[in-house]
């Protein structure tokens, strides 16, 4: 077997060696040590954002998609209406999917390069008071962007609606505190921020949303007051729980605490952006962002105007090198993406660029004439802003 490529990517993501020997056993549904572990998960997923008082914690099998359906189909009833401030692709698909869920859904729409602002939140909330719910990404993965939450959060608390905060690719790295950020729910996954490997959704809700919920969902498995009263009944999961990958992700919970939580994993990930970015800059890259509004989880590099790097083949050059890199999500400018989260410090990143630059150095001997490989070592690149 080959050795693992280095995953620059939003997830599935690179995992520390002791997660995936975490998956190395079996493990009974119903006996009392996979009960005794999923108690855990429940305990440590709530830690993470500070909700042991204030939440309980919901897992539900599947991807990140999978939780996100869960939450606004149980916690959004046939007679509320669900307001998506959105700002890239999993802000729009919260719109697909309360529109599929039959769930009265408007939204509020900012170009992809610009964050929520508060006060447009307030003025729509304002305007009408039919709305029940409001939903928001915080790290809109389509770009790298960050949403301000705290302030999001106090203007739907002030407001008196219930706020659903997709913190999918945040959860476990930026910081989010529900001791002193309202929030009615909160979704995220095993596979990002925390590090496990993919299959397992989960959500950290008020209890008594919740309870108010029962009976919302059309569906039966995706119905989170059903899941909740589950695991409250007996520690049991209602169906087939993708057992090693809850083991996986305990054991990346417990990696980390180790860590010194998500502020250290924090600072190593902005470590990780900085070395990247610094390195990409040097080789006549251009982000996308203003680094005002850059999470340091992804970052969204403009693919060279002229029209000579091929995305495939930068990309195979550099799977060639062992790092897989991320095709970009824009609707308006040609892209790429480069992860910062996983299990990979700065050293890894001075390898992916050493590794870049000679994937380009490799692309100038290969062109006839003065090629991309040339222009872009001898001098940056001069990229102009998108069309
Ligand atoms: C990854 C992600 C999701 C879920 O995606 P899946 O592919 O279903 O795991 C949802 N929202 C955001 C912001 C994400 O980054």
């Amino acid at each position: 077997m080959s050795e693992s490529p280095i995953l620059l990517t939003p997830g599935p993501l690179t995992t520390a060696p002791g997660t995936r020997q975490a998956m190395l056993r079996d493990w009974g549904s119903r006996d009392p040590a996979f009960i005794a572990l999923t108690a855990e998960l429940r305990q440590r997923l709530l830690a993470v954002a500070g909700g042991e008082e204030s939440h309980v914690a919901v897992p539900l099998q599947g991807s990140g998609t999978f939780i996100v359906e869960a939450a606004i189909a149980t916690l959004v009833g046939p007679g509320d209406k669900l307001l998506v401030l959105v700002n890239g692709a999993y802000g729009e698909r919260m719109v697909a999917i309360a529109q599929r869920m039959s769930r009265a859904v408007e939204a509020i729409r900012w170009p992809e390069e610009r964050a929520v602002e508060p006060e447009r939140v307030a003025e729509a909330l304002r305007a009408d008071r039919s709305i029940t719910h409001v939903a928001l990404v915080h790290c809109e993965t389509t770009t790298g962007i960050l949403n301000p939450v705290p302030e999001i959060a106090a203007v739907v608390a002030g407001e008196g609606r219930a706020f659903l905060l997709d913190a999918m690719s945040s959860f476990g790295a930026l910081e989010l505190d529900l001791r002193t950020t309202p929030a009615t729910a909160v979704l995220a996954s095993s596979n990002k921020c925390l590090e496990g490997v993919p299959g397992l959704g989960f959500a950290l809700i008020q209890p008594a949303a919740l309870e108010r919920a029962a009976g919302n969902s059309p569906s039966l498995s995706f119905d989170l007051h059903a899941q909740w009263k589950g695991f409250e009944k007996d520690g049991q999961w209602r169906f087939t729980p993708p057992v090693q990958v809850v083991a996986a992700l305990v054991e990346a919970l417990r990696g980390l605490e180790a860590e010194g939580g998500p502020q250290a994993r924090r600072r190593r990930y902005q470590e990780n952006f900085d070395t990247l970015l610094a390195g990409m800059r040097r080789l006549g890259f251009e982000l996308f962002l203003d680094e005002a509004v850059q999470a340091p989880i992804i970052a969204t590099f403009r693919m060279p105007p002229d029209g000579r790097l091929v995305f495939r083949d930068f990309y195979d050059a550099l799977a060639d090198r062992g790092f897989l890199i991320y095709p970009g999500k824009l609707t308006q400018a040609e892209s790429f993406r480069i992860g910062c989260i996983g299990a990979l410090d700065r050293r890894d990143f001075e390898r992916l660029l050493e590794a870049i630059e000679s994937t380009l150095a490799t692309s100038q001997a290969a062109s006839s004439g003065p090629g991309f490989g040339s222009d872009l070592l001898v001098r940056p690149l001069s990229l102009e802003s998108r069309a």
